[in-house]
């Protein structure tokens, strides 16, 4: 069956990587990085390529680790989220017994960031902002969200997740990485689980000053493995495999949104490798009808979010099949 669920690049690994891991399959007996287990590399590479330097740089077992070092490190006190949002941050600092205040999205299914900072109080210890936003694929203007950065880390933490930041087309600027840049108190969380197609191979990094890095640094549980080292940079090299991702996304995209429209079917504008869409009480039965036509959209059959159902963007053939088989199961 088609997965559509878990917003992964259906065309990853790139060749460049795919080559890069059979390489280093002779030598996955040694820890990750050159022989004594050092990963100076990848985090040079990635520090280059942000204008930072590598201090500024930790690595973890997707950005999955990342979410779980920030809600051990910054979840000190309480911690204000977007509802609904990727729920991984909020589950490891429920599960560490940190209270998690969740503010509703806005009428456009954004971050509604007035409100968040509301819910900002002296208790506060961490922000999160997940730009775009799992599951509605919503964008925070980069302006928008580096200015609420300015005004919050003196205060708390912001952790910016932008795990679909490289799906954003570049010209919107939207990444907040500059705050880091600028010294601010502000964590951002990439992954090359998305447009790098390495799911499957666990490697995500955080962007901190120093001492922040240091701090998310020791709640860390190993090195990243071999493998996903070796495919990491190898991705980072291969510039054309983001550019050629983001835009065959895009038009899958579009066409997916398209399909859905033409069903009487709304959603918000996605920046991501995904769409948000309001299939309305019928959202009972399509996860179960669509997975009989071999389209898997949530694990179990259950549906996601209420009345609202999110399809990872696959391939255009894939897309297709989505489309034709969704005007059967909603007729
Ligand atoms: N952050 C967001 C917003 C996500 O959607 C995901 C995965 O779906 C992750 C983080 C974690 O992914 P990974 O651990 O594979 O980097």
């Amino acid at each position: 069956s088609v997965p559509l669920l878990a917003n992964e690049n259906p065309y990853g690994p790139s060749e460049a990587a795919r080559r890069a891991i059979a390489a280093a399959i002779p030598t996955a007996n040694r820890y990750s990085g050159d022989g004594a287990g050092g990963t100076e590399e990848l985090k040079r590479l990635i520090a280059d390529r942000e204008g930072l330097t590598p201090e500024c740089v930790v690595l973890g077992a997707g950005s999955s680790e990342v979410l779980f070092m920030a809600a051990l490190a910054f979840g000190t006190g309480e911690i204000v989220t977007a509802d609904p949002t990727f729920g991984l941050l909020r589950l490891y600092a429920e599960r560490a017994g940190t209270t998690v205040h969740r503010v509703p999205l806005d009428a456009k299914m954004a971050h509604d960031l007035d409100a968040m900072r509301a819910r900002v109080t002296a208790k506060t210890s961490l922000v999160y902002v997940c730009n775009p936003n799992n599951p509605t694929g919503t964008l925070l203007p980069g302006a928008t969200v580096r200015a609420f950065c300015e005004e919050i880390s003196p205060q708390a933490t912001v952790l910016v997740d932008e795990a679909y930041f490289e799906y954003v087309d570049p010209k919107l600027d939207a990444s907040a990485v500059e705050l880091v840049r600028k010294g601010a108190n502000v964590v951002l969380a990439r992954t090359f689980s998305k447009i790098y197609g390495l799911a499957g191979l666990r490697v995500g990094y955080a962007l901190a000053r120093p001492d922040l890095a240091a701090r998310l640094s020791d709640r860390r549980v190993g090195n990243i493995g071999k493998l996903g080292y070796e495919a990491a940079l190898a991705s980072i090299r291969d510039r054309d495999f983001v550019t050629t991702s983001r835009s065959r996304n895009a038009a899958a995209r579009a066409f997916t949104v398209d399909a859905l429209a033409k069903l009487g079917i709304r959603c918000p504008e996605s920046h991501g490798n995904f769409v948000y869409a309001n299939v309305g009480a019928r959202n009972r039965q399509v996860p179960v009808a669509l997975a009989e036509r071999g389209l898997l959209l949530t694990w179990n059959g259950r549906p996601l979010g209420g009345d609202w159902m999110r399809v990872t963007i696959g391939t255009d053939e894939e897309m297709r099949r989505f489309a034709a088989a969704l005007r059967e199961v909603v007729a």
